[in-house]
């Protein structure tokens, strides 16, 4: 099979290049003199998404078909990796849809290039108003090594990413075992100590979900969970870049006080990502979500996932910093990649997934 090749100039360097592809893989990069007037960029990747076009993953029984709606929802917002992720259920119901999940993707060659692995937010979160979010405390538990290895069985050699909170009794003892399982542990929906969470780094964790949501509006000025984290090193943060979740003030704040390869955008897209305004579901809660892309519980002002979209997310982050789209597409893209250990964007050897973009004036469009 011959390669095909695209013109454009790197989305980081500027320089104009000629990417080859084989196979649904880069085979090479070189540069060039002419090329067309367009940008070259890696695909996104999200390490959060709950659902997305109108497609709840929380739900019992999604369809092959309805799973492929949603990732080609994803894909036509850039996005063309990303973790599935589930929330907070009963183990046992939250086993039996990962193992659900698991054999849909791996029966469809898209959904395998796609969803490269999973993100397992909860059940062993802080049961404790505001930290919990929207997930159900009354689930809630400790991590035995039972559920980790039962975990890994379901999943196979695929990258997984937990999200845990290191004050409950056996999350931080259990985390080398899942570090040994291959797991990247996160923390978040967390109220943990300084000292819980410098003891979680020591035992393997490297990351911290979304950070500044999954905590109340109120907080003590002298130590919460926000300023817990900027004062431990060895962590790096999800942020969700639409302005909503995170107060630009606080986005460019995290930003300061973080190391640049420390940080990762997702967008916790919930099933309204991509999708209009209207009722949807996380599961059994049913949510809102207004013309402002809020998420909301009815009647309560408590944000549940979001209905960011990716590309949109790279938008918004620019525009918070007052920077060009070029400067923080890998937050969203080299930096996750990193985080889980995934292949790194355009590079040779890479999967093709990059993105054709045309500038027109300050925003910018995917062509292909
Ligand atoms: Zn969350």
């Amino acid at each position: 099979m011959s390669a095909q090749t695209v013109t454009g100039r790197h989305y980081l360097t500027g320089k104009t290049i000629s990417v080859s592809v084989e196979e649904g893989i880069i085979s090479a990069i070189e540069d060039t003199e002419d090329g067309e007037d367009q940008w070259l960029a890696p695909g996104l990747i999200d390490l959060q998404i709950n659902g997305y076009a109108g497609v709840d993953f929380q739900r019992d029984g999604v369809s092959a078909e309805r799973l492929r709606e949603a990732s080609a929802g994803l894909n036509r917002d850039g996005c063309s990796r990303w973790l599935l992720t589930l929330i907070t259920d009963e183990w046992s119901s939250l086993m039996a849809r990962l193992r659900h999940f698991k054999a849909l993707r791996d029966a469809d060659e898209d959904l395998r290039k796609s969803i490269v692995g999973w993100h397992v937010e909860g059940p062993f979160l802080s049961p404790e108003p505001g930290y919990r979010g929207a997930h159900p405390p009354e689930v809630m538990c400790d991590p035995t090594p039972e559920n980790l290895d039962e975990l890994r069985s379901i999943t196979g050699d695929d990258p997984v990413l937990i999200t845990v909170a290191s004050e409950r009794s056996t999350v931080n003892p259990q985390i080398p075992k899942a570090r040994e399982l291959g797991f990247v542990v996160s923390i978040g929906h967390s109220n943990a100590s300084s000292d819980e969470l410098k003891d979680a780094v020591a035992q393997g964790a490297t990351g911290f979900t979304h950070l500044s949501n999954g905590m109340p509006q109120q907080m003590d000025r002298h130590d919460n969970i926000v300023g817990r984290v900027f004062d431990t090193p060895g962590l790096t943060a999800g942020v969700i870049p639409d302005t909503i979740h995170v107060s630009p003030q606080m986005f460019r704040m995290i930003h300061k006080v973080m190391p640049s390869d420390a940080i990762y955008y997702t967008t916790d897209a919930m099933s309204a990502g991509g999708a209009p305004p209207g009722r949807y579901t996380v599961g059994r809660i049913e949510l809102e979500v207004g013309e402002d892309q809020v998420v909301r519980m009815p009647g309560q002002t408590n944000f549940a996932g979001s209905a960011l979209s990716p590309i949109d997310g790279i938008r918004r982050a620019a525009k918070m910093l007052g920077l060009s789209w070029r400067d923080v597409w890998d937050y969203m893209s080299g930096n996750a990649a990193r985080f889980m250990g995934l292949p790194v964007g355009l590079e040779a050897g890479a999967p093709a997934d990059f993105r054709v973009i045309e500038e027109e004036g300050d925003d910018i469009r995917i062509c292909r």
